[in-house]
């Protein structure tokens, strides 16, 4: 049986198992999908205590400048009176209401939406955020006001594809067993037509990603953005020019393991191709701001200054301050890997913390 399937529990490895057995190897994006899913609705995975660390379990300081930066949007626009916060995979709730404090004390009180499939997640939700309306996919939110949409460490949790370059063309990787353990393995078939080029100037072995869903979604969103106004801030770990190579990983206990060890049982993700969602955003006719890195972002913000306003009003707690900015912006931990890329309708005005160059 393959690792983390048990008797009497229909695992995550289980599953997959069964869905091979029955079908052959399946698309990756199935595997991350099921995996994730399993992952999500089976615990709180945050935090110190959990598998892995977001930003704004990190410090107040990271939600607060996000609600910083969208009311001072809001308030530009003219204050419309008909708003919605909408936080995509809100993780405990915590930037909401750090950002919804922040935007509160400029008068602006949207209602708060939250895109989450996890019930684990959604009841801690619940316990800061009673008033929220929770959706399980994007199709039913609000139509009739402006959006301002947060995703932070979203998109990175989305399936993704990958295709092989092969000595007769690209094929796609697919999941499949070897005894106890999954493995990805080629396809039978090549899908030139997926990629749009032949595998000429392209080692073989290299691989590419695509994240169909990740480009569907925020297709979506943009078709929203673009009739009802708003924004859709993306803040995640990705890359902002199209690459190569493999991004997906799996993170437990703060340790990386591989992606096709006990699925289900660990966080999967891949990096997060802002080109791409960039390119899907423009062809809405929608203003994009970024990627920038989040560190230079945070600063042009005022994180700096709000670091020492905190630290001034309870210096006993300056070190966990201090450390928590630096965490937040030194290129050597999240300041450089974490971008943060804004997708704003045409008519609203130019967003701050752009402005310093954009790659
Ligand atoms: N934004 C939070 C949590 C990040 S973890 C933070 O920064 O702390 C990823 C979040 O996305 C979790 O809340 C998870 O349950 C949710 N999620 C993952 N895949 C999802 C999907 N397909 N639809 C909705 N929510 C999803």
């Amino acid at each position: 049986m393959p690792n983390g399937t048990t008797a009497d529990s229909p695992s995550a490895a289980h599953i997959i198992a069964d869905k091979i057995d029955r079908e052959g190897p399946i698309a990756l994006g199935d595997y991350m999908a099921i995996a994730n899913n399993h992952y999500y609705a089976s615990k709180d995975p945050l935090g110190e205590e959990g598998d892995f660390v977001t930003a704004p379990e990190i410090s107040q300081m990271f939600g607060e400048i996000v609600g910083i930066w969208l009311v001072d949007l809001w308030l530009r626009k003219g204050s419309p009176s008909r708003c919605h916060y909408i936080e995509l995979g809100p993780g405990r709730g915590t930037l909401a209401s750090d950002a919804l404090r922040s935007m509160a004390k400029f008068g602006c009180h949207p209602t708060v939406h939250f895109v989450e499939t996890s019930p684990v997640l959604k009841a801690k939700q619940a316990e800061l955020h009673p008033d929220a309306i929770w959706h399980d996919n994007i199709a039913d939110l609000p139509d009739d006001g402006p959006l301002l949409i947060v995703a932070n460490e979203f998109f990175d949790a989305l399936p993704i594809e990958q295709f092989v370059s092969t000595a007769n063309g690209w094929r796609r990787h697919l999941v499949a067993r070897d005894r106890s353990k999954f493995i990805a393995v080629p396809s039978e078939e090549t899908v030139e037509e997926r990629i749009g080029s032949t595998t000429s100037g392209f080692p073989e072995g290299t691989i590419l990603e695509r994240s169909p869903v990740s480009v569907e979604m925020t297709g979506s969103l943009s078709n929203c953005i673009a009739k009802q106004g708003g924004t859709l801030l993306i803040i995640d770990y990705g890359y902002a020019r199209p690459g190569t190579g493999s991004t997906l990983q799996a993170v437990k206990d703060h340790m990386p393991l591989s992606p096709f060890d006990s699925p289900g049982t660990s966080d999967l993700t891949a990096h997060v191709d802002f080109h791409t969602l960039a390119n899907i955003a423009r062809t809405r006719m929608l203003a994009v701001h970024g990627p920038a890195e989040q560190g230079q972002w945070l600063k042009s913000l005022g994180i700096d200054q709000r670091a020492e306003t905190l630290m001034a009003a309870a210096p006993k707690e300056a070190d966990a301050i201090r450390s928590a900015h630096q965490r937040l912006t030194h290129a050597e931990e999240m300041g450089c890997l974490f971008r943060v890329m804004a997708v704003n309708a045409i008519d609203w005005p130019e967003p701050e913390g752009f402005s310093y160059g954009e790659e």
